[in-house]
């Protein structure tokens, strides 16, 4: 079976396999990872080589903390502005799709937003260059989206921003190749599409930007409360990070983010080409901001999106049903989804083309 879902994702087999053998017993401790304290020296070597692993894969430069959180990524949307913007202060956000939308929200009920730019005027299809951006001067920071997983849009660039703290949701984009850290003040990421299992989300924050949480941020969400106490003020999600570091060991041993960039690169070419050499099938997206981990396609007549759902499910491409609020198609080609799987997702594609175009 191959699973396109966008998130909970498909996770490599062999990380699934490791965590089954270690479900019941954590490397021969007779205790499954789930049942030992987070402050015993053996949890303490998971979440520490855990950490180690991400900041090798993405090369995290030293003054940055790497946080493993609860609450997803959507909670960072209102622990960003609690953080970083003062009372009566403002930031500078973009507007690309329905995540960077909802981060908008969020952050309007602590503030001023400055939307400095929005994917608006061009139906969503297309990024504004920063050319069209309208940065203010009094904003704390910067917040965008990268990747728009439901839209299927994507920045193949990282905006300059002066010396504003650049904060991006990296979500579906993370471990898909590789990544300039130093270029962002903050990088927050759900993990449950390349990292692993949902509810937690990992955080890489610049040092100097913390400690200046407003006095009513909730103590569980000061991000330097959170660092002081290595991501353990309380209990954390400890089989998650757990499942974290495995992943972050399987990717290390695909031979790092310069490997998934390969891959993936390969992957979402193989995708695009069957859809625009298609009379079927199309995706709306500009050329050059399209998204590499999510791809969302329509077919001409949107009657046949049933009998090509139920084929897919037939032959076991499974999840390529679109976000409720698009419709359509999407295939999202997450690290964890091969080229295996892309190529017997075009072959279907094709046949059903032939049969039903
Ligand atoms: N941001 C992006 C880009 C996402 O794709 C998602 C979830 O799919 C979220 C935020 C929300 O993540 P969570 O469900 O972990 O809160």
């Amino acid at each position: 079976l191959f699973n396109f879902c966008a998130g909970p994702a498909a996770l490599p087999e062999a990380v699934l396999k490791q965590a089954q053998a270690e479900l019941l017993d954590w490397q021969g401790k007779g205790l499954s990872v789930m049942e030992m304290s987070h402050r015993s020296e053996e949890f303490t070597q998971v979440a520490e080589t855990a950490e180690q692993d991400l900041r090798d894969l993405l090369g995290v430069p030293d003054n940055y903390k790497v946080l493993f959180l609860q609450g997803g990524a959507s909670q960072q949307f209102a622990q960003i502005p609690l953080n970083f913007m003062a009372e009566g202060g403002s930031a500078d956000y973009i507007d690309t799709g329905i995540w960077s939308a909802k981060a908008i929200e969020e952050a309007q009920r602590f503030g001023h937003v400055n939307v400095a730019a929005s994917a608006k005027g061009y139906d969503y299809f297309a990024i504004p260059g920063q050319n069209e951006w309208q940065l203010s001067d009094d904003a704390a920071y910067v917040h965008y989206t990268p990747n728009e997983t439901i839209g299927g849009l994507e920045y193949g660039w990282i905006p300059e921003v002066g010396d504003k703290p650049l904060i991006a949701d990296v979500s579906s984009t993370i471990l898909s190749r590789p990544l300039e850290v130093s270029k962002f003040g903050m990088l927050y990421a759900g993990a449950q599409k390349n990292i692993g299992p949902s509810g937690l989300v990992v955080v890489i924050v610049r040092e100097d930007l913390l400690g200046n949480a407003r006095a009513s941020c909730p103590t569980m969400l000061d991000y330097s409360v959170a660092a002081k106490n290595g991501s353990m003020y309380n209990t954390p999600p400890t089989f998650g990070w757990y499942l974290a570091g495995l992943i972050f060991k399987w990717v290390k041993e695909q031979g790092g983010l310069e490997a998934m960039e390969r891959l993936n690169q390969t992957k979402q070419r193989t995708l695009y080409k069957a859809i625009d050499s298609s009379e079927l099938y199309s995706n709306p997206i500009n050329p050059v901001d399209r998204s590499w981990m999510n791809i969302p396609f329509r077919l001409a007549d949107d009657r046949l999106d049933k009998p090509f759902l139920a084929g897919a499910e037939e032959r076991g491409l499974l999840n390529l049903k679109g976000h409720r609020s698009v419709g359509g198609m999407r295939a999202s080609i997450y690290n964890a989804v091969g080229q295996d799987a892309v190529d017997a997702l075009v072959a279907y594609m094709a046949e059903f083309e032939r049969q039903r175009g």
